[in-house]
Order: structure tokens, then C-alpha cells, then sequence
């Protein structure tokens, strides 16, 4: 029995000794590669936020639709639960969210997003979307919307105090009074020249209320320095130049300096940012599906 016991103690104690040098060592390896490990997430958070600012353009796609890169290649997606891309550049939106699409010597920022109507009108993440593929019900009616009016109201004081003159020149429109004004330009140069420069009924966007016209509507109105003012400075206010020159095939309109749409501080300066138009920033389309029938 004593025996038994003192076997046990010396074995006891072997084992104890033998847990304790593997502990030591155990702590010793943990210890060597502690500021390792611990500087990793640091690091890694780091080359996050570093390439985000690098990031040298920006794909947005409707979550369950495709987007085309134009260059083939090495592409992969920082979270591939909300884009994914293939080897040819084909991005596929899986869910509404934003990361970023990486090749060896470009970085993308993209979001996918998401398309709702509600009561005839389509919102995408939430904003307002009305161009030659999206339209506005009849009934749509909220006049010149007070978030927009406010906040070129602050435009109209700061851009004053520089000695400049931005007024509204022309705001919201009704459905019937744009029936109208796209019928009397479709007479007069028929209607695919009108197209370009005038909306189809329940296609304007002066109807959602978001929009103004500055100033004068004509191309002399680019060459002021309120023009030059209101492209620098409209993102501050919330503002963007919703028919940006160079983008014509895009939103499917001429040039307009003067139009106006408040799309909130963040989105706009974001699309100021990356150079874009509101159709390339949502993701969307602005193509009308048939030729005019009126
Ligand atoms: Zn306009």
C-alpha cells in the first residue's frame, strides 16, 4: 500500500514537472509570437482603411443582377456573401451591402444595391429614382420638397456672400403641366431630338420636388462663375450636377449646368467624389423601352 502511494507521489510529481516544462514552453512560444499576433488585426485594419481611401473607382449593381468590368482578369471580392466576380469580370450583386473589388494594381469600391417601388415610385437604397427607365404616378404631387428648399436656401446665402447669384429658376413640375412641355418640344423637333433635352411624361424629375433649375435654363449659363461656383460647391449642400457633361450616354440628356437634384450631403459628395452620375452611383439604367407613341 505504501509502496502504491509512494509510486504515486513520484509519478505525481513527474507528470507536474513534465506539465509544468510544457507550460513554459507553451508561454515562451506564446510570448515570442504574442506582438505578432496582437499587431496583426491592427495591421490588417490598417490596410483596410488605407486601401478604401485608395480605392480608384466605384462599381455599384442591383443585388441579383450583373455589372461588367472592363478589364478581365485577377478580380476578387473583399466579402463575396455581398459581390461576387469571376475571372472574365463578371460582378454578381448577392445582397445590398458595399466592399471592394481587388486585382493586383486597382482597387473598386462597390455596393450592391437594393431596388424597391412603393406606390408607382422606385427607390433605390432608399433614394428616389426617376429617369428615362424609372417614371412617377400621375398623382405624385409633393410641390417643391422643404428638405431641398432649405438646403438651397443655404446654398443661395453662402454662394451671395461670395458675391454670386443663384436663384431658382425653375423647380417643381407637375405631371401635367411636364405633359405639356415635352408635347410642345416633341412638335417642334420631333420626339427623339426632344429626348434629349426634355422627359417623357411621369419622367421628369422635377416632379419629385428634389429638383431645381438655377438661374437661367441655357448654355450660356455654364460659362458664369455661378456655374463654375454651383458644380464646386452644390455636393456641400446635398446637391448634385445631375446631367454631368461627358456622361450624355449615361443619364440619356444634354448637359445641363444648371439642374440641380438634392440627393443629402453624404450621397453627394460620394458621387462628386468618384466623378459619377446618380445612374452610376445606384446602379440603374436610363433608357425609355419604347419609342414615342404620343
Ligand atoms: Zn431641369
Amino acid at each position: 500500500m505504501q509502496y502504491r502511494i509512494g509510486k504515486g507521489i513520484y509519478c505525481g510529481i513527474l507528470w507536474g514537472t513534465l506539465l509544468i516544462c510544457v507550460t513554459a514552453i507553451l508561454a515562451a512560444v506564446w510570448l515570442l509570437f504574442l506582438p505578432h499576433t496582437c499587431n496583426q488585426p491592427q495591421a490588417s485594419v490598417d490596410a483596410e482603411s488605407e486601401s478604401e481611401s485608395e480605392a480608384t473607382g466605384f462599381l455599384a449593381v442591383l443585388q441579383g443582377e450583373t455589372a461588367q468590368l472592363s478589364i478581365a482578369g485577377d478580380w476578387h471580392s473583399t466579402d463575396e456573401t455581398i459581390a461576387a466576380v469571376d475571372d472574365t469580370g463578371l460582378v454578381t450583386g448577392i445582397r445590398q451591402g458595399t466592399c471592394q473589388l481587388r486585382s493586383e494594381d486597382a482597387c473598386l469600391q462597390v455596393a450592391v444595391r437594393l431596388l424597391e417601388t412603393c406606390v408607382g415610385c422606385t427607390y433605390v437604397d432608399g433614394i428616389l429614382i426617376v429617369n428615362k427607365s424609372y417614371g412617377l404616378p400621375e398623382d405624385y404631387d409633393p410641390g417643391l420638397q422643404p428638405i431641398a428648399e432649405t438646403a438651397f436656401e443655404e446654398l443661395s446665402v453662402d454662394a451671395a456672400a461670395e458675391g454670386l447669384d443663384i436663384y431658382i429658376g425653375s423647380s417643381y413640375r407637375s405631371y401635367a403641366y411636364q405633359v405639356e412641355i415635352y408635347n410642345n418640344y416633341s412638335a417642334l423637333y420631333g420626339w427623339e431630338q426632344a429626348d434629349t433635352f426634355s422627359a417623357r411624361l411621369g419622367h421628369s424629375e422635377h416632379q419629385t420636388g428634389l429638383t431645381i433649375d438655377c438661374n437661367t435654363i441655357n448654355d450660356e449659363f455654364g460659362e458664369t462663375p455661378e456655374a463654375a461656383w454651383l458644380a464646386q460647391h452644390c455636393a456641400e449642400y446635398g446637391f448634385i450636377i445631375r446631367f454631368p457633361e461627358g456622361k450624355e450616354n449615361i443619364t440619356g440628356y444634354q448637359y445641363e449646368p444648371w439642374h440641380i437634384r438634392y440627393v443629402g450631403k453624404e450621397t453627394a459628395k460620394e458621387i462628386q467624389k468618384y466623378n459619377l452620375t446618380l445612374e452610376e452611383y445606384l446602379g440603374v439604367t436610363s433608357e425609355y423601352d419604347t419609342s414615342w407613341q404620343g
